[in-house]
């Protein structure tokens, strides 16, 4: 057997102790004679396996009591118009648009109401975070929506809008469990858990009680109602069982790891490694803001196309996978989530090292 270092940004790398537990149960799970795919999501069994992955995610999170967790499915791109269906009751809402799955959120809330861009960075290609500090949200907007981590071109918010009261919705998909978060600020926090957490299929959803009502927009399909998902604790219907088992089996880990605080130190240490080879090249370049770059997405450019496709073809051919940067900016992308360990960052850098001395 032989692994590479995968840098993709989604699916992504899960840890290696994680994959061999998944085998170990595969054909049966803890003396069940069964595969965790081939059992009832109503048995005894597999409510343990969604209670505990439940519990240990709102311990590592530190969730509070008046929030629910849900394990969706979908995708984070479901959200995009169950966000708008079940929480415009006003039908308006403030869009902070930094990327292409900010301005998609932006534009599917279109559909249900008055979806009002506040601020945006497309000005520069998404390269910054604007400045939030004092934004024209309309007073009765509904909720203020951000991507907190734009995977496609790697800025982070590192400081939190000023919402001026209003409800905080968060895709943070793509940092996702990557560094501690304080729970209460927000009034939904949702993503897609094949970027950090686990296999794609489950979008976890964490929101505040009062904002789960039977108060949606008309013709709202019952699949789409957070009520029905958090009256029936994620079992309203047949859940992604064996996802959320993984997802499970991630938190362990993490756990174990020293929680989010001890995974914060970590990805920073990792993103250090890349970023300071990025601003000490002569041939690569970050491309983003300093300050608002992310931890867990590094996008970076030599200039010539020709290069970056040299580039991608010879670190592929030397064992580092999906480097390739997103199709709508190019370049490469370097996605460095939780289970990427730091060797295999210190051994792409030491690979671009090599590269820039034979490409002067
Ligand atoms: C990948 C990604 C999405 C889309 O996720 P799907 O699960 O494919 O719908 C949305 N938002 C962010 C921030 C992402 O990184």
């Amino acid at each position: 057997m032989s692994r590479v270092y995968n840098f993709s940004a989604g699916p992504a790398v899960l840890p290696e102790e994680v994959l061999r537990e998944a085998a170990d149960e595969m054909m049966d799970y803890k003396g069940s004679g069964m595969s965790v795919m081939e059992m009832s999501h109503r048995s005894k069994v597999y409510d343990t396996i969604i209670k505990e992955a439940e519990a240990d995610l709102r311990e590592l999170m530190n969730i509070p009591d008046n929030y629910k967790v849900l394990f969706l499915q979908g995708g984070a791109s479901q959200q995009f118009a169950m966000i708008p269906m079940n929480l415009m009751k006003n039908k308006k809402a403030a869009y902070i648009v930094t990327g292409q799955w900010a301005k998609k959120a932006w534009k599917e809330a279109q559909i249900y109401g008055d979806a009002v861009a506040v601020a945006s960075s497309e000005d520069k290609t998404f390269s910054y975070i604007p400045d939030c500090s004092d934004l024209k949200i309309p007073e009765d907007a509904d909720y203020v929506y951000i991507c907190e981590n734009n995977t496609i071109y790697g800025t982070k918010f590192k400081e939190l809008p000023n919402t001026k009261g209003h409800t905080l919705v968060a895709d943070v998909s793509s940092c996702f469990l990557s560094e501690p978060v304080d729970v209460t600020k927000y009034g939904v926090i949702y993503g897609g858990v094949q970027k950090n957490i686990g296999p794609a299929g489950v979008v976890i959803v964490i929101i505040r009680e009062d904002l789960i009502t039977e108060d949606t927009l008309p013709n709202t399909p019952t699949m789409l109602k957070y009520k029905t998902h958090a009256d029936a604790d994620s079992l309203y219907n047949t859940p992604p069982a064996y996802g959320i088992y993984v997802c499970g089996k991630v938190f362990k880990w993490l756990k174990k790891m020293g929680g989010l605080s001890a995974m914060k130190a970590h990805n920073e240490e990792k993103a250090k490694i890349l970023y300071d080879f990025l601003d000490e090249s002569n041939l690569f370049k970050g491309t983003v803001v300093k300050e608002d770059r992310s931890l867990m997405n590094v996008p970076f450019v030599t200039g010539s196309d020709e290069l970056d496709a040299k580039f991608v073809a010879e670190a592929k051919a030397d064992g580092f996978e999906n480097l390739k940067g997103h199709r709508s900016v190019g370049g490469m992308r370097a996605s460095i989530y939780n289970a990427m360990p730091k060797e295999g960052v210190e051994k792409l850098v030491a690979f671009m090292r090599e590269f820039e001395k034979n490409n002067k």
